[in-house]
């Protein structure tokens, strides 16, 4: 859950919204990459979209299209090793975990990743402090669209963005079926109420 208390420190809009035009918001897509790469992709490229990837290095298989990623402009994050809660880690396994991930996408991709996404948006003093040392800028979410839960019932996805979005908007979304199958409904309806699709400096 996203922590409220942090909320200054942690709030992504105030920091990365593109005030030039303030209708712009940030897709982003968790627990990555999975077999659903690839529509996504052709989604976004559709709606000439930018949106950001925040993957978990166990699924980071080398045949998983990395490089589309990179080559159509998106960003790709860390969301650590095997999402585990960092908090209930300690200071040293949450360095191991978070600075593996950072390595192995590094590696892959050969360049700079920047910014992290904790698992289940949870974090505490330690993970600060890691993120800081291996030069990482944490990012959160403001509008989850709990596509998660929504397996059975997708529509139920863009009802949970459309209702909540607000200018300069982070949005949660992941590597999911469900996510797919409503994503070209989801940024026409949210094209169409005119909103754009940025990025935070690369
Ligand atoms: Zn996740």
């Amino acid at each position: 859950m996203y922590d409220w208390e942090n909320k200054d420190i942690w709030t992504n809009k105030r920091k990365w919204a593109d005030h030039s035009n303030s209708k712009s918001l940030i897709l982003t897509f968790d627990d990555g990459p999975s077999s659903v790469l690839i529509p996504i992709l052709d989604i976004l490229k559709r709606h000439e979209a930018k949106a950001m990837f925040f993957w978990q290095s166990r699924l980071l298989h080398k045949q998983r299209p990395w490089k589309r990623v990179v080559e159509e402009g998106h960003i790709i994050g860390g969301h650590s090793l095997r999402h585990r809660d960092l908090t209930r880690l300690s200071l040293e396994k949450q360095h191991h975990d978070i600075k593996s991930n950072k390595e192995h996408i590094e590696n892959l991709t050969g360049q700079k990743m920047k910014y992290f996404r904790p698992p289940y948006g949870q974090f505490n003093e330690d993970t600060l402090s890691v993120l800081d040392k291996l030069d990482l800028i944490p990012f959160l979410w403001e509008v989850a669209g709990l596509d998660w839960e929504h397996k059975q019932d997708p529509e139920h996805i863009i009802h949970h963005v459309i209702n909540y979005v607000e200018e300069g908007s982070v949005i949660l979304l992941h590597e999911l079926k469900q996510t797919v199958l409503i994503l070209d409904e989801l940024l026409t309806e949210l094209k169409a109420e005119g909103y754009t699709f940025g990025l935070p400096p690369k």
